[in-house]
Parts: structure tokens; sequence; C-alpha cells
């Protein structure tokens, strides 16, 4: 039960606008990517008593007393993050995705060195270099693009930059590419780089250097880490030197994020740049949410709830191409789709605002080498994650995909079927509530 009422006879004005947001969610369908519906019992492990502790330091090894409770939980969270992902090593510590990925460059490089991420506008992450985030600022940034015909990465463009610019650090994964990423053969590139420069500075007897300049390979996993959980999708856990993440797109935990790693190394490195390298405080209560949606995440239902996001996906994505509505890479692996509109005459912006007033929330995204600037954009981003979570289904996409289509019709076409769209994106919300009524008490 979520008993908001304690928050009322405090401060009416947080209580109204707590419930507005409680009705929007409910009303509207959240089809952005990033976004999804977790449990219940993960709301509430966020609103436990573990977050009035302080507990810096790791689980044992802690700079406060009274963390017995503390110690366990975020014990348990740990063990469970490993069996998810079948990793030795795990540090559920960071706030967010950012900050994880923050932490991973302060542990692994100094200012200047050279990494290497994709492109903002090919569906990296700003924390993969874009220029106005630290990673941006603080290193010498090369992007990498998708090949410009299909759209998917180009793994010997990536080769060549690597074998160019000698990075220390290469980072794989997105925040909006629909198409599965081949860690194996990204490890593969790195090995055979690694591999020769070792053999060069024996060559010029300074191999006692290779250790300051070898390439890691790290992979951010944020988006697709449900599917990695569900075995949907090849676990970059294999193949690389560090995994970044967040809890709280697919995987449907709580907002935050965490690193995986299967060297021992690595982990000493990261959980001294989590803290006190980037973060003073863990947030407990976070991480006892952590750990439950990682209990969640090893049932058997969670698997099939992952495989219908990517069903629903799939499904909504062939729903739209036969409306003519054309997708980056013609179509999708995983849990979202982009759809690019180069070639018509509405931007990204205003597919959004006029999905928004039908009660469908998604984002406008940059397509790879968008001409339109990035409020604007030519694309848009859909997700099913958090909608399948609600219990939409493959039909429900079919009319979602045909409510878009018709998004993207003239102004007039457009407003003379409104209505009949908010009526039918209303009787969805109404068949799937966003939590069962009598769980929640206002
Ligand atoms: N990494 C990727 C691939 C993401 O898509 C995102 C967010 O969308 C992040 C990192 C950042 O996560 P957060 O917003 O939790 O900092």
């Amino acid at each position: 039960m979520i008993d908001f009422s304690k928050v009322k006879a405090v401060d009416e004005d947080v209580y109204d606008l707590i419930i507005k947001e409680y009705q929007r969610q409910d009303s509207e369908l959240e089809m952005i990517a990033s976004e999804n519906r977790p449990s219940e019992a993960v709301l509430l492990a966020q609103a436990s008593y573990h977050t009035l502790k302080y507990a810096e330091g790791y689980p044992e090894a802690r700079y406060y007393a009274g963390c017995e409770n503390i110690d366990k939980t975020e014990q348990l969270a740990i063990d469970r993050a490993c069996e998810l992902f079948n990793c030795k090593y795990a540090n559920v510590q960071p706030h967010s995705g950012a900050s994880a990925n923050l932490a991973v460059q302060f542990a692994l490089l100094k200012p200047e060195d050279t990494l290497i991420g994709m492109s903002l506008n090919s569906g990296g992450h700003l924390t993969h270099g874009a220029k106005p985030t630290l990673s941006g600022k603080y290193f010498n940034v090369v992007q990498y693009d998708v090949e410009p015909t299909v759209m998917e990465i180009d793994y010997e463009d990536i080769s060549n930059l690597i074998s160019k610019h000698k990075p220390r650090l290469f980072i794989a994964g997105a925040s909006a590419y629909p198409r599965e990423i081949n860690f194996k053969e990204l490890a593969t590139i790195i090995a055979q780089y690694n591999k020769m420069l070792y053999l060069d500075l024996i060559g010029q007897g300074k191999e006692d250097e290779y250790e300051d300049k070898k390439c890691y390979f790290m992979v951010d996993m944020a988006h697709i880490a449900g599917l990695v959980a569900a075995g949907l999708h090849q676990s970059p856990l294999e193949y690389a030197d560090v995994v970044t993440t967040t809890t709280h797109k697919t995987l449907r935990g709580p907002r935050g994020g965490m690193i995986l790693t299967n060297s021992e190394d690595m982990i000493k490195k990261i959980n001294k740049a989590v803290f006190p390298g980037t973060q003073g405080g863990p947030l407990e209560n976070i991480i006892a949410a952590k750990a439950v949606c990682f209990k969640e995440a090893l049932q058997p239902e969670y698997k099939e709830y992952m495989k219908k996001v990517v069903d629903n996906c799939k499904a909504l994505a062939e729903e739209l191409m036969s409306r003519g509505v054309k997708l980056l890479t013609n179509g999708t692996d995983n849990h979202l789709i982009l759809i690019d509109l180069r070639d018509r005459d509405i931007s990204g912006q205003e597919l959004e605002n006029r999905l928004k007033q039908v009660g469908i929330v998604t984002n406008k995204n940059a397509v790879p080498f968008d001409t339109k600037n990035k409020k604007t954009t030519s694309g848009l981003r859909i997700g099913t994650a958090a909608v399948t979570s609600r219990g939409l289904n493959e039909e429900d996409m079919a009319d979602i995909a045909n409510i878009i289509s018709i998004c993207l019709l003239s102004e007039e076409e457009y407003k003379n079927k409104l209505l009949s769209m908010q009526e039918i994106v209303a009787d969805i919300c109404s068949v799937y509530p966003l939590y069962r009524e009598d769980n929640l008490i206002f």
C-alpha cells in the first residue's frame, strides 16, 4: 500500500503534484524507451528507513557504526547482481548511469587520455564523450558513427579508428540503437589492437609501458540490461573489461546505476573510483530496491516479461512499416525503435507533441547524420518496456501504430481524428491500470 496521506497532512502542494503525476502516468502511455514501471515492492523498498543511514565504504568496511543491516542488504544486492549477470564482482552504489560511467572513466583514464565512444546522433549516450559533458571536456574524444547506408555499427570502421587513435578506453553501448551489438566482435578487435601494441612495445624494449597504454573495453548496457538478464541479448560480461548499467530501464528497478566485472583488479579500481573517487555515502534505500529488482529479475516470470517487451516492439515495428512508416535499420532486435522522419514534412518535435496530445508519451531523437538541430530532430524514439509492464500486448501495438501513422498525416487529418485517438488511448489505459487501484491509498 502506498499511503501519501502523511504527505498531504504536511504539504498539500507536493501531495497534489504527486497525485497529478500518478494520474498522468495512469492515463497516458509511457513509451519513452528509458522508462519502465517497477513493482510496488521496488517502490516501497525505496521509501524504506534505509534512506536514513549513512554508510560510506563497503560491506564490512564502513566509516560509520550501525551498518549491520545495511551491510547485509548491500551484500544481497551484490550477490544477486552477480548471479543475474553471471559475473564475479559488482558495485551497486552508483547513483545513476552517468555516475557509473564517470566512475569508470575516473578509474581508468587520466585527463586528456583518448576515449572512443558512439556519437550522440548515432545513438550513443552523452557520457560516452559528448562535448557538453565531463567525458567530452576532460578527455581526448573520438566518436564513431553508424554506417551511413544501413545505419548499423560498422565494426571495420571501429577497428580502423582504434588503430589510428590508440585509445585508452573504448565504449560500446547506446541509448538509441535498435539492433543487437556484437560485443564478441568488438572484444576481438580490441584484443588484436592490444596484441599489436604489446608486440610494438616489445620491439622498442618498452613492454613495461603496456599496462599504461593498453585499451580497456567498457560496455554501457543501460538500455539492454533487462534483455541481457533474460538471455535475449549477447551478454557483454564475457567480453568486456567492465560493464556499466542503469537499473531503471528494461531491468525495471529503482533509478540508479551499477558496475560489473569479472576482474579482481578492475573491481578494486572501480570501488575506489565510486567511493571516495566520485561519490559520498551510498543511497542504501535504493540499494535495497536494487536487491528486490534483481530478485524479481531472477524469476522465470521476468524472462517471460522481457520476451513480451521484445515481441511487442517487433510487432509495433512491423505494424508501422506496413503503414509506410520508415524505421531506422528497418526494424528492431530489442525494446526500442526509431522512426526516421527525414523524408517527411514533420519533425521529431512535432510528432512528439502530436502524440502527447493523444496521450502517448515519447521523445524526439536525432537520427544519424541528422540535418535538423537537436531541438527539433528528424527522429522519434519509442520503447515498449513500460507499456508491457502494464500488460499491453501485440494487438494494442497495432492500435498504437495506427495512431502514430495518423499523427504523421496533415495537420487537418490529424485534428479531425484527434478525439477518436484520445478515446482509444483512454480505453487502453483503463484496461491496464498503472498499478492495481486497490493497492493505492491517496
Ligand atoms: N547510459 C545510457 C546508455 C543511457 O541511455 C543513459 C540514460 O538514458 C545513461 C547512461 C545515464 O543514466 P542516468 O540518467 O541514470 O544517469
